[in-house]
């Protein structure tokens, strides 16, 4: 057992108490309600005597001097990030394993997100977004004349004879949509819902990894936004969701994700000549989220460079400042910079939005979906 499911451990007892006495129930369904208060003394119970088998096989921690180092997992966001209290509930992990999981609720449109596009440019010449190409001469690209010449050579015909970008709003002509028009996607933000995350509280390692491919689920980042993997592609949908320079946007249903970890692509866009600036502060080291088996994600660099020794889901276990010595995810200087694949175990029902049944979440479920 290493050091950060400990730390995890010993930090699911006070989060339990502080749910008991606090019973929060805010925008949480009646069902909900129900099985988050009938679970409570269950999930004490486990995480109290899970903690103490974890302390007899440990010498040097005790939960003495590590309650209050961790305690509540929400004291990792950003100040803003969530708009609950954690909670500590019953799971159930892809692997059928029943457990506890960390509940975190972040508003579809956080606070904490300072950068609003621009994302598809009205004409060729205009400030825009970011896209990751996927066709000839793939790689990362701003948004700008040259981008709109090389889709144009190619055959993808964004741009009217007046230099005039098509734009659309996907939630217009429905998702899914199999057109083979070529226009730039921009969809109409709406903050006023909520995405529910569950994070297992002691990680489980898979057999084989989940492959983190498009749009799969990677993980939370800190400022409470989801992390999905990349984007679908404009070859074989022709739309072009464009990104904005930190390389986050609007889902057609309203709520803003990430497809890149936004704190270290600053890089990403200097090596690849994208003209743009992403204005998320950018720190190479920085832990930026969770993914979703409950591991940590960080930036690309430990200890002034690239670590030698990660594994194929750019992950290894080494000495963290926040959790000890433990298996933790690096971002990379890939575009896009995230993990390729997942070595632990999510919960069923990672991302859910309680208060919008028509927001359109990838399910998860599975290699490669
Ligand atoms: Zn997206
Ligand atoms: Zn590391």
């Amino acid at each position: 057992m290493n050091q950060f499911t400990r730390l995890l451990l010993t930090a699911a007892l006070p989060l339990v108490l502080i749910t008991a006495a606090c019973g929060s129930s805010d925008n949480v369904s009646t069902d909900e309600v129900s099985t988050d208060e009938a679970s409570t003394d269950t999930s004490s119970t486990d995480a109290t005597s899970t903690a103490a088998e974890s302390e007899t096989d440990s010498s040097d921690t005790d939960t003495d001097t590590t309650t209050g180092t961790v305690g509540d997992l929400g004291l990792w966001f950003v100040d803003g990030a969530l708009t609950a209290d954690a909670e500590v509930v019953d799971c159930t992990l892809e692997n059928g394993s029943e457990t506890t999981c960390y509940q975190l609720q972040a508003s579809s449109l956080p606070s904490t997100v300072t950068t609003d596009g621009p994302y598809c440019p009205e004409t060729v010449g205009d400030e825009a977004g970011i896209w990751v190409w996927d066709g000839n001469d793939p790689g990362l690209y701003a948004l700008d004349a040259d981008f709109w010449a090389m889709m144009s050579e190619q055959g993808y015909e964004f741009v009217d004879g007046d230099g005039n970008i098509s734009i659309t709003d996907p939630a217009a002509v429905g998702a899914g949509s199999s057109g083979t028009a070529n226009s730039c996607l921009e969809a109409t933000a709406d903050g006023s819902f909520h995405l529910e995350v569950l994070l297992p509280t002691v990680p489980e390692d898979l057999d084989e990894p989940t492959s983190l491919s498009t749009i799969s689920q990677v993980g939370l980042a800190l400022d409470g936004v989801t992390i999905f993997g990349d984007a679908p592609s404009v070859a074989d949908r022709g739309g072009l969701p464009a990104l904005d320079a930190c390389g986050g946007h609007i889902d057609p249903s309203g709520y803003y994700h990430w497809h890149f970890g936004a704190e270290s692509i600053q890089t990403n866009l200097d090596e690849a000549g994208a003209a743009v600036t992403c204005e998320v502060a950018q720190d190479v080291e920085a832990l930026v989220g969770f993914a979703y088996d409950g591991y940590a994600i960080y930036g690309p660099e430990e200890d002034g460079a690239v670590p030698s020794d990660l594994d194929e889901c750019s992950g290894h276990v080494s000495d963290t400042d926040e959790f000890g010595e433990t298996y933790h995810y690096h971002l990379s200087y890939d575009s896009p910079n995230l993990p390729a694949c997942r070595v632990g175990a999510s919960a069923v029902g990672t991302l859910s939005s309680p208060d919008n049944p028509n927001a359109s979440l990838p399910s998860g479920e599975g290699p490669g979906r």
